[in-house]
Protein backbone atom coordinates (compact mmCIF):
# COMPACT_ATOMS: atom_id res chain seq x y z
CA UNK A 1 0.00 0.00 0.00
CA UNK A 2 1.18 3.18 -0.94
CA UNK A 3 0.48 6.81 -0.63
CA UNK A 4 1.21 10.38 -0.64
CA UNK A 5 0.71 12.60 1.53
CA UNK A 6 1.23 16.21 2.24
CA UNK A 7 3.92 16.67 5.12
CA UNK A 8 3.27 20.13 5.44
CA UNK A 9 4.42 23.44 4.53
CA UNK A 10 8.15 24.58 5.23
CA UNK A 11 8.88 28.34 5.42
CA UNK A 12 12.64 29.56 4.93
CA UNK A 13 12.56 33.50 5.08
CA UNK A 14 10.32 34.43 2.32
CA UNK A 15 10.07 30.98 0.21
CA UNK A 16 7.47 28.93 1.20
CA UNK A 17 7.29 25.21 -0.13
CA UNK A 18 4.78 21.99 -0.43
CA UNK A 19 7.09 18.69 1.14
CA UNK A 20 5.40 15.77 -0.35
CA UNK A 21 7.54 12.36 0.35
CA UNK A 22 6.31 8.71 -0.17
CA UNK A 23 5.12 6.91 2.56
CA UNK A 24 3.88 3.13 2.30
CA UNK A 25 2.68 0.84 5.38
CA UNK A 26 5.62 -0.81 7.10
CA UNK A 27 5.67 -2.98 9.88
CA UNK A 28 5.35 -0.57 12.51
CA UNK A 29 2.02 0.01 11.58
CA UNK A 30 1.08 -3.46 12.68
CA UNK A 31 0.23 -5.78 15.78
CA UNK A 32 0.17 -9.36 16.09
CA UNK A 33 -2.93 -9.71 14.77
CA UNK A 34 -2.69 -7.90 11.72
CA UNK A 35 0.43 -9.65 10.79
CA UNK A 36 -1.42 -12.97 11.12
CA UNK A 37 -4.02 -11.59 8.60
CA UNK A 38 -1.20 -10.29 6.24
CA UNK A 39 0.77 -13.40 6.12
CA UNK A 40 -2.95 -15.50 5.43
CA UNK A 41 -3.28 -13.39 2.73
CA UNK A 42 0.26 -14.12 1.05
CA UNK A 43 -0.72 -17.34 1.35
CA UNK A 44 2.30 -18.31 4.42
CA UNK A 45 1.39 -20.29 7.45
CA UNK A 46 -0.22 -18.31 10.87
CA UNK A 47 3.06 -19.33 12.29
CA UNK A 48 5.24 -16.93 10.30
CA UNK A 49 3.49 -14.24 11.74
CA UNK A 50 5.17 -15.67 15.21
CA UNK A 51 9.11 -16.25 13.82
CA UNK A 52 8.95 -13.03 12.16
CA UNK A 53 7.79 -11.14 15.48
CA UNK A 54 10.16 -13.30 17.24
CA UNK A 55 13.04 -11.47 15.11
CA UNK A 56 11.98 -7.82 15.73
CA UNK A 57 11.25 -7.70 19.06
CA UNK A 58 13.22 -10.33 20.61
CA UNK A 59 16.51 -10.80 18.64
CA UNK A 60 16.50 -7.19 17.33
CA UNK A 61 16.61 -7.75 14.18
CA UNK A 62 17.75 -4.74 12.05
CA UNK A 63 16.21 -6.18 8.66
CA UNK A 64 14.42 -9.10 6.97
CA UNK A 65 17.90 -10.20 5.80
CA UNK A 66 18.68 -11.32 9.02
CA UNK A 67 15.91 -13.27 8.87
CA UNK A 68 17.63 -16.84 7.70
CA UNK A 69 15.26 -19.14 8.37
CA UNK A 70 12.52 -17.25 6.14
CA UNK A 71 12.17 -18.57 2.90
CA UNK A 72 14.31 -16.05 1.01
CA UNK A 73 10.89 -15.21 -1.48
CA UNK A 74 9.22 -14.07 1.44
CA UNK A 75 12.24 -12.04 2.87
CA UNK A 76 12.30 -10.09 -0.10
CA UNK A 77 8.41 -9.39 -0.34
CA UNK A 78 8.76 -8.19 3.37
CA UNK A 79 11.41 -5.93 2.10
CA UNK A 80 9.38 -4.67 -0.32
CA UNK A 81 5.98 -4.37 1.07
CA UNK A 82 6.33 -4.31 4.47
CA UNK A 83 9.67 -2.33 5.15
CA UNK A 84 11.22 -2.62 8.90
CA UNK A 85 12.39 0.79 9.85
CA UNK A 86 13.50 1.33 13.25
CA UNK A 87 13.06 4.77 14.96
CA UNK A 88 16.14 6.66 16.02
CA UNK A 89 16.79 8.21 19.12
CA UNK A 90 17.45 11.92 18.02
CA UNK A 91 18.04 12.82 21.25
CA UNK A 92 19.03 11.18 24.84
CA UNK A 93 18.85 12.99 28.38
CA UNK A 94 19.88 11.68 31.52
CA UNK A 95 18.30 12.65 34.95
CA UNK A 96 20.27 13.50 38.06
CA UNK A 97 17.83 10.37 39.53
CA UNK A 98 18.85 8.43 36.19
CA UNK A 99 15.54 8.72 34.28
CA UNK A 100 16.09 8.86 30.80
CA UNK A 101 13.70 10.52 27.97
CA UNK A 102 14.24 9.84 24.26
CA UNK A 103 12.96 12.23 21.62
CA UNK A 104 12.60 9.39 18.91
CA UNK A 105 12.23 9.94 14.80
CA UNK A 106 10.12 7.98 13.76
CA UNK A 107 10.58 6.65 9.83
CA UNK A 108 8.24 9.45 8.55
CA UNK A 109 10.21 12.18 10.31
CA UNK A 110 7.82 12.73 13.21
CA UNK A 111 8.97 12.92 16.65
CA UNK A 112 7.85 11.36 19.73
CA UNK A 113 9.41 11.40 23.26
CA UNK A 114 9.29 8.16 26.04
CA UNK A 115 10.62 8.11 29.49
CA UNK A 116 12.58 5.44 30.66
CA UNK A 117 12.15 5.14 34.90
CA UNK A 118 14.81 2.44 36.76
CA UNK A 119 13.59 1.44 39.87
CA UNK A 120 15.83 3.45 42.65
CA UNK A 121 18.55 2.12 44.93
CA UNK A 122 20.59 -1.40 43.72
CA UNK A 123 18.74 -3.87 45.81
CA UNK A 124 19.05 -7.79 44.37
CA UNK A 125 17.80 -9.44 41.56
CA UNK A 126 13.78 -9.73 41.49
CA UNK A 127 13.20 -6.87 44.50
CA UNK A 128 11.46 -3.65 43.56
CA UNK A 129 14.67 -2.04 42.68
CA UNK A 130 15.25 -3.75 39.55
CA UNK A 131 12.31 -2.88 38.00
CA UNK A 132 12.49 -0.71 34.54
CA UNK A 133 9.31 0.85 33.70
CA UNK A 134 8.62 2.94 30.46
CA UNK A 135 6.36 5.51 29.50
CA UNK A 136 5.28 5.55 26.17
CA UNK A 137 3.56 8.06 24.04
CA UNK A 138 0.46 6.72 22.41
CA UNK A 139 0.15 9.73 19.52
CA UNK A 140 2.67 12.24 18.79
CA UNK A 141 0.82 15.38 20.42
CA UNK A 142 -2.30 15.24 21.51
CA UNK A 143 -5.56 17.12 20.79
CA UNK A 144 -7.09 17.41 23.93
CA UNK A 145 -5.18 20.85 25.09
CA UNK A 146 -5.30 20.29 28.60
CA UNK A 147 -4.17 23.48 30.41
CA UNK A 148 -1.22 21.80 32.81
CA UNK A 149 0.28 20.03 29.92
CA UNK A 150 3.16 20.68 27.58
CA UNK A 151 1.99 18.19 24.78
CA UNK A 152 -1.67 19.73 24.89
CA UNK A 153 -0.38 22.79 23.80
CA UNK A 154 1.46 21.40 20.99
CA UNK A 155 -1.23 19.81 19.39
CA UNK A 156 -1.91 16.35 17.32
CA UNK A 157 0.45 15.54 14.70
CA UNK A 158 -0.92 12.11 14.34
CA UNK A 159 -1.19 9.02 15.94
CA UNK A 160 1.43 5.87 16.31
CA UNK A 161 0.68 2.41 14.86
CA UNK A 162 1.07 -0.36 17.41
CA UNK A 163 4.59 -1.65 16.69
CA UNK A 164 5.27 2.21 17.01
CA UNK A 165 4.26 1.90 20.30
CA UNK A 166 5.87 -1.17 21.02
CA UNK A 167 9.04 0.26 19.79
CA UNK A 168 9.37 2.96 21.97
CA UNK A 169 10.18 -0.09 24.92
CA UNK A 170 12.83 -1.97 22.40
CA UNK A 171 14.85 0.87 22.04
CA UNK A 172 14.62 1.86 26.05
CA UNK A 173 15.31 -1.99 26.53
CA UNK A 174 18.21 -1.96 24.60
CA UNK A 175 19.93 1.08 25.99
CA UNK A 176 19.52 -0.01 29.64
CA UNK A 177 20.61 -3.56 28.22
CA UNK A 178 18.11 -5.08 30.24
CA UNK A 179 14.35 -6.05 30.21
CA UNK A 180 11.87 -3.66 30.68
CA UNK A 181 9.25 -4.75 33.85
CA UNK A 182 6.54 -2.04 33.59
CA UNK A 183 5.05 -0.37 30.57
CA UNK A 184 2.37 2.61 31.29
CA UNK A 185 0.79 4.06 28.55
CA UNK A 186 1.11 7.51 29.73
CA UNK A 187 3.80 9.73 27.83
CA UNK A 188 2.12 12.09 24.82
CA UNK A 189 -1.34 11.76 23.25
CA UNK A 190 -4.68 10.16 24.49
CA UNK A 191 -4.17 6.30 23.93
CA UNK A 192 -8.30 5.85 23.67
CA UNK A 193 -8.48 7.90 20.88
CA UNK A 194 -5.99 5.63 19.50
CA UNK A 195 -7.69 2.67 20.83
CA UNK A 196 -7.08 -0.25 18.39
CA UNK A 197 -3.37 0.68 18.13
CA UNK A 198 -3.24 1.26 21.76
CA UNK A 199 -4.76 -2.62 22.43
CA UNK A 200 -2.33 -3.85 19.88
CA UNK A 201 0.50 -2.27 21.58
CA UNK A 202 -0.01 -3.91 24.98
CA UNK A 203 -0.55 -7.11 23.35
CA UNK A 204 2.66 -7.32 21.57
CA UNK A 205 4.14 -6.24 24.87
CA UNK A 206 1.84 -8.85 26.72
CA UNK A 207 2.62 -11.79 24.19
CA UNK A 208 5.15 -14.73 24.42
CA UNK A 209 6.40 -14.32 21.07
CA UNK A 210 7.62 -9.92 21.85
CA UNK A 211 8.02 -8.69 25.00
CA UNK A 212 6.48 -11.34 27.30
CA UNK A 213 5.32 -8.71 30.52
CA UNK A 214 2.54 -9.83 32.03
CA UNK A 215 -0.13 -7.74 31.68
CA UNK A 216 -0.68 -6.30 34.76
CA UNK A 217 2.40 -4.52 34.74
CA UNK A 218 0.99 -2.66 31.58
CA UNK A 219 -0.79 0.02 32.29
CA UNK A 220 -2.94 2.67 30.22
CA UNK A 221 -3.80 6.14 31.34
CA UNK A 222 -6.48 7.91 29.72
CA UNK A 223 -8.28 11.55 30.22
CA UNK A 224 -11.54 9.68 30.80
CA UNK A 225 -12.71 8.70 27.15
CA UNK A 226 -15.56 6.63 28.41
CA UNK A 227 -16.11 4.64 25.19
CA UNK A 228 -12.74 3.57 25.36
CA UNK A 229 -13.10 2.35 28.99
CA UNK A 230 -16.14 0.27 28.18
CA UNK A 231 -14.29 -1.37 25.29
CA UNK A 232 -11.21 -2.06 28.16
CA UNK A 233 -13.34 -3.51 30.09
CA UNK A 234 -14.57 -5.79 27.69
CA UNK A 235 -11.16 -7.35 27.40
CA UNK A 236 -10.27 -10.57 28.15
CA UNK A 237 -6.77 -9.50 29.18
CA UNK A 238 -5.94 -7.96 33.30
CA UNK A 239 -4.77 -4.62 31.92
CA UNK A 240 -4.51 -1.51 34.52
CA UNK A 241 -6.13 1.23 33.56
CA UNK A 242 -5.78 4.50 35.19
CA UNK A 243 -7.55 8.07 34.74
CA UNK A 244 -5.89 11.13 34.94
CA UNK A 245 -8.77 13.03 37.29
CA UNK A 246 -7.29 16.65 37.96
CA UNK A 247 -10.75 17.62 38.81
CA UNK A 248 -13.82 15.84 40.22
CA UNK A 249 -16.22 19.22 40.24
CA UNK A 250 -17.42 19.88 36.30
CA UNK A 251 -16.84 23.77 35.96
CA UNK A 252 -12.99 22.40 37.36
CA UNK A 253 -12.58 20.24 34.80
CA UNK A 254 -13.78 21.85 31.84
CA UNK A 255 -11.68 24.72 32.50
CA UNK A 256 -8.42 22.49 33.45
CA UNK A 257 -9.07 19.57 30.53
CA UNK A 258 -11.18 21.57 27.64
CA UNK A 259 -11.02 18.71 25.17
CA UNK A 260 -13.20 16.46 27.61
CA UNK A 261 -15.94 18.71 27.66
CA UNK A 262 -18.02 16.11 26.02
CA UNK A 263 -17.25 13.60 28.76
CA UNK A 264 -19.00 14.23 31.71
CA UNK A 265 -17.66 13.39 35.21
CA UNK A 266 -21.09 11.84 35.90
CA UNK A 267 -21.09 9.80 33.15
CA UNK A 268 -17.53 8.85 34.10
CA UNK A 269 -18.19 7.77 37.11
CA UNK A 270 -21.00 5.23 36.07
CA UNK A 271 -18.21 3.85 33.41
CA UNK A 272 -15.39 3.23 36.10
CA UNK A 273 -18.23 1.84 38.44
CA UNK A 274 -19.50 -0.47 35.66
CA UNK A 275 -15.26 -1.15 34.91
CA UNK A 276 -14.95 -2.62 38.28
CA UNK A 277 -18.25 -4.53 37.87
CA UNK A 278 -17.47 -6.20 35.00
CA UNK A 279 -13.23 -6.51 35.34
CA UNK A 280 -13.06 -6.95 38.86
CA UNK A 281 -9.68 -5.04 38.82
CA UNK A 282 -9.41 -1.16 40.49
CA UNK A 283 -8.74 1.68 38.61
CA UNK A 284 -6.09 4.71 39.64
CA UNK A 285 -7.11 8.05 39.73
CA UNK A 286 -4.28 10.35 38.86
CA UNK A 287 -4.82 14.34 40.80
CA UNK A 288 -2.14 16.57 39.65
CA UNK A 289 -1.74 18.77 42.55
CA UNK A 290 -2.38 22.75 41.50
CA UNK A 291 -2.09 24.84 44.39
CA UNK A 292 -5.17 27.37 44.65
CA UNK A 293 -6.57 25.69 41.72
CA UNK A 294 -8.14 22.08 42.68
CA UNK A 295 -6.53 21.81 46.06
CA UNK A 296 -9.36 22.99 48.85
CA UNK A 297 -10.67 21.44 50.85
CA UNK A 298 -13.87 21.23 48.75
CA UNK A 299 -12.21 20.02 45.75
CA UNK A 300 -10.59 16.74 48.00
CA UNK A 301 -13.59 16.56 49.47
CA UNK A 302 -15.74 16.11 45.70
CA UNK A 303 -12.28 13.92 44.47
CA UNK A 304 -13.15 11.65 47.67
CA UNK A 305 -16.43 11.07 46.74
CA UNK A 306 -16.04 10.40 43.36
CA UNK A 307 -13.16 7.83 44.65
CA UNK A 308 -15.45 6.25 47.24
CA UNK A 309 -18.06 5.68 43.97
CA UNK A 310 -15.32 3.96 41.84
CA UNK A 311 -13.51 2.23 44.83
CA UNK A 312 -10.49 3.55 43.16
CA UNK A 313 -6.99 4.02 44.68
CA UNK A 314 -5.63 8.16 44.46
CA UNK A 315 -2.41 8.89 43.30
CA UNK A 316 -1.40 12.46 44.20
CA UNK A 317 1.02 14.03 41.36
CA UNK A 318 3.11 17.10 42.38
CA UNK A 319 2.57 19.47 39.81
CA UNK A 320 5.58 19.80 37.63
CA UNK A 321 6.20 23.67 35.89
CA UNK A 322 6.00 23.46 32.28
CA UNK A 323 4.81 27.42 32.07
CA UNK A 324 1.64 27.89 31.62
CA UNK A 325 0.31 30.96 32.89
CA UNK A 326 -2.34 30.39 35.41
CA UNK A 327 -2.31 26.73 35.92
CA UNK A 328 -0.96 26.65 39.91
CA UNK A 329 2.84 25.65 40.96
CA UNK A 330 3.96 22.89 42.51
CA UNK A 331 2.06 22.39 45.89
CA UNK A 332 4.39 22.39 49.10
CA UNK A 333 5.47 19.20 50.36
CA UNK A 334 3.37 19.92 53.63
CA UNK A 335 0.43 20.68 51.13
CA UNK A 336 0.58 17.81 49.17
CA UNK A 337 1.15 15.47 52.58
CA UNK A 338 -1.95 17.09 54.24
CA UNK A 339 -4.23 16.43 51.03
CA UNK A 340 -3.30 12.63 51.27
CA UNK A 341 -3.98 12.94 55.13
CA UNK A 342 -7.25 14.29 54.08
CA UNK A 343 -8.24 11.68 51.91
CA UNK A 344 -6.95 8.50 54.04
CA UNK A 345 -9.24 10.06 56.52
CA UNK A 346 -12.03 9.86 54.54
CA UNK A 347 -11.34 6.23 53.41
CA UNK A 348 -9.45 6.71 50.75
CA UNK A 349 -6.38 4.61 49.65
CA UNK A 350 -4.20 6.94 48.65
CA UNK A 351 -0.39 7.08 47.37
CA UNK A 352 1.62 9.89 46.88
CA UNK A 353 3.65 10.43 43.63
CA UNK A 354 7.37 10.92 43.33
CA UNK A 355 8.17 12.76 40.78
CA UNK A 356 11.16 11.64 38.38
CA UNK A 357 13.08 13.37 35.55
CA UNK A 358 11.58 16.71 36.60
CA UNK A 359 15.19 18.01 35.93
CA UNK A 360 14.90 16.90 31.91
CA UNK A 361 11.23 17.46 31.56
CA UNK A 362 10.83 14.00 31.49
CA UNK A 363 8.00 13.95 34.43
CA UNK A 364 3.98 13.98 34.15
CA UNK A 365 3.18 16.72 31.76
CA UNK A 366 6.47 18.12 30.45
CA UNK A 367 6.27 15.85 27.56
CA UNK A 368 6.30 18.14 24.33
CA UNK A 369 8.54 16.80 21.98
CA UNK A 370 11.34 18.92 22.15
CA UNK A 371 14.02 17.16 24.30
S1 LIG B 1 -2.74 15.59 29.88
FE1 LIG B 1 -2.89 13.85 28.46
S2 LIG B 1 -4.92 14.13 27.50
FE2 LIG B 1 -4.37 16.13 28.42
S3 LIG B 1 -3.36 17.26 26.74
FE3 LIG B 1 -1.75 16.20 27.92
S4 LIG B 1 -1.39 14.28 26.80
FE4 LIG B 1 -3.40 15.09 26.14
Amino acid sequence: MRNNFVLGIGITGLQSCTVTIDTMQDFLSYDLEGLRLLMAAWDQPSWRARQISAWVWQRDAADYAAMTDLPASLRERLATELPLRRAAAAERRVSRDATRKYLLRLADGVAVETVAIPGTGGGSSGSADQRLTVCVSSQAGCALGCVFCATGRAGLTRSLGAGEIAEQVRVVSEDFSRVVTNVVVMGQGEPFANYDATLGALRLLNSPEAFNIGARHLTVSTSGLIAGIARLAAEPEQFRLAVSLHAATQELRDRLMPGLRGQPLTALREALIDYRARSGRRVSLEYVLLRDVNDHESDLDALANFARATQAHVNLLPYNDTGTKGSGSLSPSARTREAAEFLRAAGIETSVRRSRGEDIAAACGQLAGSA
